[in-house]
């Protein structure tokens, strides 16, 4: 029988796609998606003829649902990555990249972007030895990462969600101590590094009627 799955789940059937909102149980049979593929309240199979405007919005509410950003700010990362130099786009991802609580999922330090959320507002992470508890926060060039544990040490919990991490391999623009529980931002998040699946093409045409 069907049984309830939270919003994190529903926001995955809504794409259509698992956007690994849940850390490890998005690996196994337990999946929503791999269980039921039509989207939430949607009772039939049938396909429809989807239109441009509706493949855009499908689009950056996939980016937005990945990252966990309301909409709001999502539009803001877009205005900010439109007067930057550079490809629209391409800026967008990275600015989400930079985001703290991404660092941490990128890290291992987190099973999700979710779980980073909620470990970075609780207080558990130092930017530069002073306390970070800003999701949204958007990580620097040369700023340190660092769990927050007693005298400096990583907190016990944070171990064993590092030990149970490794699904994703660090990317090359941050340099991570696991044994130190921290890392160094070595330069801005590389396209080639993000490894989206995101189309942002459709995303700057979303915004751009
Ligand atoms: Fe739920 Fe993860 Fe599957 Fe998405 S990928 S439906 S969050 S279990």
């Amino acid at each position: 029988m069907a049984r309830y799955t939270d919003a994190s789940c529903r926001q995955c059937r809504r794409i259509g796609e698992k956007l690994f909102l849940k850390g490890e149980r998005c690996y196994t049979p337990r999946c929503a998606v791999e269980r039921r593929k039509n989207p939430p309240g949607d009772r039939s199979l049938k396909r429809r003829r989807a239109s441009d405007w509706s493949l855009q919005l499908r689009e950056k509410q996939k980016a937005r649902f990945s990252y966990g950003v309301l909409e709001r700010q999502f539009r803001k990362y877009f205005d900010m990555a439109r007067e930057r130099p550079g490809v629209t786009g391409d800026n967008l991802l990275q600015y989400l990249e930079r985001r703290l609580d991404n660092v941490v999922y990128r890290l291992a330090f987190a099973g999700s972007r979710k779980q980073g959320r909620q470990l970075v507002t609780h207080g558990h992470f130092t930017v530069n030895d002073k306390k970070m508890d800003i999701p949204s926060y958007l990580v620097e060039t040369g700023d340190v990462v660092k769990w927050k544990g007693a005298n400096g040490s990583i907190p016990e919990f944070g171990k064993t969600i590092m030990e149970s991490g490794g699904r994703l391999s660090t990317p090359g623009w941050l340099k991570v101590d696991p044994d130190k529980g921290q890392a160094e931002v070595l330069g801005e998040p590389t396209l080639g590094a993000i490894e989206s699946d995101i189309d942002v093409r459709l995303i700057v045409e979303f915004y751009s009627k």
